[in-house]
């Protein structure tokens, strides 16, 4: 059991005498991570997404707010007392020591018997697939086995927190997804409160149950990933979350008759439709702002759409043989739109786009 509360943590490091006035690397978070549960931190490099996982672990210090642990405040405890364990990206082995050796260091510092250690170290190299490599050292193995050793010499503690720093940075495309599907599993069958930091989206959706956005060491929204997909709360997490990033468009708002559109400029007027909110309707001949997502934007080469129209040049065209992303420009801008098609683009051709009702955000508010 171990429900985490973050109660309006701040941190900011000591700063040289030339920059004496340095932002907060983490600033006023608060979140609770329920017990059992897979919480993952994103965010982009320099976020704060390691100060805030090394404050929770108590390798740095917390500088204003309370951390607990079921209740109970972490502030001033030492790490060892917090009954937490962390894999770092690095995996942190030791290397004069075997794979068995690795994993069963911390529980003989914790005094256990010789059979328990025994017991304890072949159930998890079980749990994790390297029985067979328990008296290598860590530079014979892989990435991906050194990976499973020091989650290994994590979780053969039983601690009742995990905490993990992009533990899956250093492996390959192929690996990663393999590894993390191995970590969602692992979550199931030792039930224990996780925290995962990872500055990749992807890894964000696929694995948390709920995952907090971090920018500037703000949390910008904490939700589950499908409502992080469909329902940001601002700029910085709609275009944060998805891949390729949704694409942001200003114009002009038109009407004719009951149907809107937005007027890049008199031979560019991208169809709304009908069912525009309430308050953007108000705004007819003010400039706005729509946020689409590239699998919502319709191709075609006939013009599809009256009262409006836009005819857009290929740019750059990339072929995933199930998808096809296409890069259009907009004036001096580019959108990228994606589709399931196996049919070629030429670059420099020009197709007509339309956007997919119910896909579009209007006037997503900016971040601070
Ligand atoms: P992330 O993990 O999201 O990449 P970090 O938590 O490592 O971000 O860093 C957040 C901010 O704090 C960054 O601006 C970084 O430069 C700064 N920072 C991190 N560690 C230190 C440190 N030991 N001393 C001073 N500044 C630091």
């Amino acid at each position: 059991m171990a429900t985490i509360t973050l109660e309006n943590l701040s941190k900011r490091y000591a700063g040289t005498a030339k920059d004496s006035v340095r932002p907060k690397a983490i600033d006023d978070v608060s979140f609770d991570v329920q017990d059992k549960e897979f919480m993952v931190i994103v965010g982009p490099s320099g976020c704060g997404k390691s100060t805030l996982l090394r404050m929770i672990a108590g390798l740095e210090e917390i500088d204003g707010g309370t951390l607990s642990i079921d209740g109970k405040r972490m502030n001033d405890l030492s790490p060892r007392d917090r009954d937490i364990a962390m894999v770092f990206q690095n995996y942190a082995l030791y290397p004069h020591m075997t794979v068995y050796d690795n994993m069963a260091f911390g529980l003989k510092l914790k005094r256990c018997s010789k059979s328990e250690i025994k017991e304890r170290v072949m159930q998890t190299a079980q749990l994790l697939e390297i029985e067979n490599e328990l008296y290598r050292k860590p530079k014979t193995l892989s990435g991906g086995q050194r990976q499973r050793v020091a989650i290994g010499r994590a979780i053969i503690r039983r601690p009742k927190v995990f905490l993990f720093d992009e533990p899956l940075s250093n492996l390959d495309a192929k690996l990663r997804s393999q590894m993390r599907i191995e970590l969602q599993k692992l979550h199931r069958e030792i039930k224990a409160t996780m925290i995962y930091v990872t500055h990749d989206q992807t890894e964000a959706m696929t694995l948390g149950n709920r995952i907090a956005v971090l920018n500037k060491g703000k949390l910008m929204q904490l939700d589950t990933p499908l409502h992080l997909y469909n329902c940001p709360v601002n700029k910085f997490v709609a275009g944060f979350i998805g891949s390729p990033s949704m694409n942001f468009i200003k114009g002009i708002l038109g009407k004719v008759d009951d149907c809107f559109f937005l007027e890049r400029s008199l031979d560019c007027k991208i169809l709304l439709g009908s069912d525009v909110p309430v308050k953007i309707q108000r705004k007819v001949g003010e400039e706005i702002e729509i946020g689409i997502r590239p699998e919502n934007i319709i191709l075609s080469t006939c013009q599809q759409d009256e009262p409006a129209s836009c005819l857009l040049e290929v740019m750059a065209f990339e072929n995933m043989g199930n998808e096809q992303l296409i890069f259009l420009i907009l004036q001096s801008e580019t959108i990228v739109a994606r589709r399931n098609s196996q049919e070629m683009v030429d670059i420099g051709s020009r197709l007509f786009i339309e956007l997919r009702r119910g896909g579009i955000f209007y006037n997503i508010k900016e971040e601070f």
